[in-house]
């Protein structure tokens, strides 16, 4: 059907390049870009390897902060639309060469910068902190900025089909449109049961994923953002499969938009479930400042710290063949329903060994990677088309949900799930 240009081959990107050459009457031809080629490569092989894909791959080097070489590049492979796995940093670069080509942009994470002391950067997130009410790096509006232009040029960018945001966005559309009238409040839960054997490691990409647990915490309530300490708000909860696990209220980007596209809704709040050893650890980096992202000078060198600390930990890619467990991700939601209060619980359970038995990655990765190919199959296929910058709530949810329960991340709804409090 089409060709696909797939930016980055890191941990979420190995997963989604090999569901898309699974859906190889959708995914043709697909070209992997990344700075080290060599990565692309190792993932082509393996996967000719395999013999089970007739998808055309090929490879190609690119630096994503670099707006002309990234227009170069999709010139050279005329992509139906561009698949940015690489970091949020390259977000915008990445939109901009989209525009000047006019092909479909899709990603799984919002715009923040790399360079947060940048003073032009600074002065619009301060005014930004002031007016909204939350301190988080990352935000939508840099991206949502893009929707004349994306419009005008009759291209399409959607936003943030991973699994949060993106399954749990669709999660949310699907139970406005199935099961409420009114949805009055989400509870975005986020548990990873999995054990790495590591004293510490993130799961995902080490700088990205501090930066973010590290932050306020904040949620939305009653048409405005409350925000909280780092990890101030705590509570247990019982997961299917999984079993009790303590969870932190967090910032999170699907909280902004969904805010914005659930007409009515009262409250959202985002929960992840972290140990106790995995905190203490992440208190004493930052606290001796290892989680610093502005350079210091180290013996006449200049090192960031976050940066360096990305080389010491282990690659999260890696942690496939030793991690055990499963991980549980859903979404609660109370409301109305013909007149009468009604709660639901959707979600889906993923077990790390089975995602490395199947493409060689924990379930962290092949959580973010199979909706990341859903998104561009959404997109490729038009079952999802429009003109504009969108998130994947605002579309119809059946086909997505559909894709889901086919491609490796079945869902399940509970009619009678326990709230939290
Ligand atoms: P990794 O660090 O494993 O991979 C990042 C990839 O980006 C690498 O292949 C790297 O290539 C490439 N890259 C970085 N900078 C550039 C650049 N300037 N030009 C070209 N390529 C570049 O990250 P993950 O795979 O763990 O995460 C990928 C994305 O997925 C992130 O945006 C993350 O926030 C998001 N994510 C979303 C989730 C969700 O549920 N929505 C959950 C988890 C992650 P190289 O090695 O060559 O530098």
């Amino acid at each position: 059907m089409g060709k696909i240009l797939i930016i980055g081959c890191g941990g979420v990107a190995g997963v989604a390049i090999q569901k898309c050459a699974q859906n190889d009457t959708v995914f043709n031809e697909i070209c992997i870009a990344s700075r080290t080629k060599s990565k692309c490569d190792d993932l082509k092989a393996k996967i000719e390897a395999e013999g089970k894909s007739r998808s055309k791959i090929t490879t190609a080097r690119v630096d994503a902060d670099n707006v002309d070489e990234l227009i170069t590049l999709i010139k050279s492979v005329k992509p139906d639309a561009v698949l940015n796995l690489a970091l949020p940093y390259q977000n915008l670069t990445i939109m901009d060469a989209c525009l000047a080509c006019g092909v479909d942009y899709l990603d799984t994470a919002n715009y923040e910068p790399e360079d947060i002391d940048d003073p032009e950067w600074r002065k619009i997130y301060d005014k930004r902190c002031k007016e909204l009410g939350f301190t988080a790096y990352f935000d939508y509006s840099w991206q949502w900025a893009y929707h004349d232009r994306f419009k005008d040029a009759g291209i399409m960018a959607l936003l943030g089909t991973g699994f949060d945001p993106g399954v749990t966005s669709v999660y949310s559309a699907y139970a406005l449109k199935h099961y409420f009238d009114e949805i009055h409040t989400i509870d975005i839960l986020d548990c990873n049961g999995g054990d790495h054997g590591y004293p510490f490691a993130t799961n995902f990409n080490p700088e990205i994923n501090l930066r973010e647990v590290s932050s306020n915490g904040s949620y939305w309530e009653n048409g405005k953002w409350v925000e909280t300490k780092p990890m101030e708000i705590k509570r247990e909860y019982n997961f299917e499969q999984v079993g009790m696990k303590d969870m932190y209220l967090l910032h999170h980007e699907e909280i902004e938009s969904l805010a914005k596209n659930i007409p009515g809704v009262k409250r959202i709040r985002f929960f992840m479930t972290f140990g106790q050893s995995y905190l203490t650890h992440m208190k004493c980096l930052e606290n001796v400042g290892m989680l610093r992202t502005d350079p210091v000078m180290h013996e006449g060198n200049e090192i960031i710290p976050i940066k360096f600390l990305k080389t010491l930990l282990p690659d999260p890619a890696s942690l496939g063949p030793r991690t055990v467990g499963k991980t549980n991700i859903g979404c609660i939601f109370t409301g109305i329903k013909d007149g009468k209060k009604r709660s639901i619980k959707i979600y889906n359970v993923c077990d790390h060994q089975e995602c490395y038995r199947e493409v060689g990655s924990q379930a962290i990765s092949y959580t973010t990677g199979v909706p990341a190919m859903i998104g561009a199959m959404m997109v490729m296929t038009g079952q999802w088309k429009d003109k504009g910058v969108f998130n994947v709530e605002e579309f119809d949810p059946d086909p997505y949900m559909e894709a889901l329960n086919k491609w490796g991340l079945p869902w399940v709804v509970d009619e009678n799930p326990v709230l939290v409090d």
